[in-house]
């Protein structure tokens, strides 16, 4: 009962600002926090400390940011294997506003020289029972040979297809679940309606699809129709964060067999606690808050 997350790793830098700058601009930063991150690196870490036996496939440079990734992902993930490509380990740039909202624009280099035969050896022993969890950070060739080796092997397979780059509709014959953001949703299904751009996915191929949309809560579409989950209310400190916390939380929690319902409610509650944190990995909600939240322990935030 593996989670496998086939993702990147970055160094992050933060930058707070009073908005977001506008084409041309310059601001000058109120705060800035440097942070491990990289979507792989996150969800993996969530997917952890959530009690999910988790491997953590990434790219990384041969730098000093790999060697603190290293140290991080062995300290915090059960079977971390960080992927050393040479060069420089790819960077985020994240630009929070005060309202919470964020820019963010990485380097894949590490990500880029990720090739498939490396992952296909690495998955070879998948079984039913296991997940793949894929984003899109790595290259399509590279990101396909993850969820084939998981339709292999019989393992079931969540793509959170961001950031886009690069078609994802022949990838979703191969995906059980897709796990998009509103903006994604629209580019991805060519449509800013959400049931009409969802109804596309599916048509292409994907079999359940959850949607977040941001203080507005989640929806997840499966065989049975819409089950909503409203965003827990929390003071918003950045934004930055919560859509991993989401996804590994989902998926974690599916995997414990939680039912849909209470499944995203607990991805909810978790996704609020980063929401109310500065940082990216720092802002994670620990261990014992995600085993409160899904196990409802009273008390739990
Ligand atoms: P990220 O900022 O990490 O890129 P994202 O765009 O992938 O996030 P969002 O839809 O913004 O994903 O957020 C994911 C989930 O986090 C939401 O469905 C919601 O449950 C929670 N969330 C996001 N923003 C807020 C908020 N302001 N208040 C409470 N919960 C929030």
């Amino acid at each position: 009962m593996t989670a496998f997350v086939i993702g990147n790793v970055t160094e992050d830098l933060l930058f707070g600002l009073p908005r977001l700058p506008r084409p041309g601009e310059t601001l000058i930063a109120g705060r800035r926090l440097s942070d491990l991150g990289g979507k792989g690196l996150n969800q993996a870490v969530i997917l952890s400390r959530a009690g999910c036996p988790t491997c953590l496939l990434a790219p990384v440079g041969d730098d000093e940011v790999a060697t603190r990734a290293r140290a991080l992902a062995e300290a915090e993930i059960g079977d971390a294997r960080l992927l050393d490509m040479g060069g420089a380990s790819d960077q985020s740039i994240i630009c929070v506003a005060e309202d919470g909202e964020n820019h963010i624009v990485s380097s894949a280099f590490a990500a880029d020289a990720l090739r498939p035969d490396r992952i296909r050896r690495a998955l070879s022993d998948l079984g039913p029972g296991d997940v793949v969890v894929v984003q899109g950070n790595l290259s399509f060739e590279t990101t396909r040979a993850a969820l084939q080796a998981a339709r292999l092997g019989g393992a079931a397979t969540v793509a959170n297809p961001s950031p886009i780059r690069w078609p994802w509709t022949d990838l979703y014959p191969l995906v059980d679940l897709v796990i998009v953001n509103r903006a994604e949703l629209s580019e991805l299904g060519g449509s800013d309606d959400i049931a009409t751009a969802v109804a596309r996915l599916k048509a292409a191929g994907a079999r359940e699809v959850v949607v977040t949309l941001g203080a507005k809560g989640a929806e997840f579409h499966g065989d049975d129709g819409v089950i909503r989950a409203p965003a827990v209310p929390v003071r918003t400190v950045d934004t930055a964060g919560a859509g991993d916390t989401f996804c590994g939380i989902l998926v974690a929690a599916r995997q414990a067999g939680l039912s849909p319902e209470a499944a995203m409610a607990a991805a909810a509650r978790a996704a609020a606690l980063t929401v109310g944190r500065a940082g990216t990995y720092s802002a994670f909600p620990g261990p014992s808050e995600i085993y409160n939240i899904l196990h409802e322990r009273a008390g739990a935030p």
